[in-house]
């Protein structure tokens, strides 16, 4: 297992709709491996492989108690509404309240390539929505008004710069 550089932003990766996924291998569960490997050693609870530069239709993510891999994950019902914060790992984590769904299904492949649903509610589900935004490019600032999501860059580019 390795752990990956993670991609931040606004590298062009970030923003490319990902490939389907079609080989279901041991290079596919390989690359899992190391993507969960890379998100707990950044302490985030889902991560795209966007995140780690290949535009590809797959997440991970491990959050309240649901660990799981989604290829080709499709959000297929959502209802209510949330606001809460969050953050991104390409963001350095700054965090912005984004109204999400309350509740929402994933549909995805597991490794093996079998297709699931799971329902999940509150920050589960708002983890299932906002990773499944990065495997269509689009990122959670993409939700925000224009000026709050310029505060999050500017915010995120100046912790940049301490570092
Ligand atoms: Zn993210």
């Amino acid at each position: 297992m390795a752990i990956i550089k993670i991609i931040e932003y606004p590298e062009a990766v970030l923003a490319e709709v990902g490939k389907p996924i079609t080989e279901f291998d041991e290079e596919l569960e390989s690359l899992c491996a190391d993507m969960f490997e890379t998100m707990y050693e950044a302490e985030g609870v889902g991560l795209a492989a966007q995140q780690i530069g290949l535009p590809l239709q797959l997440f991970v993510m491990d959050c309240e108690g649901i660990k799981l891999i989604a290829a080709n994950p499709e959000i297929i019902s959502q209802t209510g509404e949330q606001s809460n914060p969050e953050g991104c790992l390409s963001l350095g984590k700054v965090p912005a309240v984004v109204v999400r769904a309350e509740r929402a299904t994933l549909r995805a492949q597991d490794a093996k390539g079998e297709w699931f649903e799971r329902e999940a509610t509150g920050y589960a589900a708002r983890c299932f929505q906002h990773e499944t935004d990065h495997c269509n490019g689009k990122l959670f600032i993409d939700h925000l008004p224009k000026m709050r999501r310029e505060m999050v860059v500017k915010k995120f580019k100046k912790e940049k710069k301490m570092w």
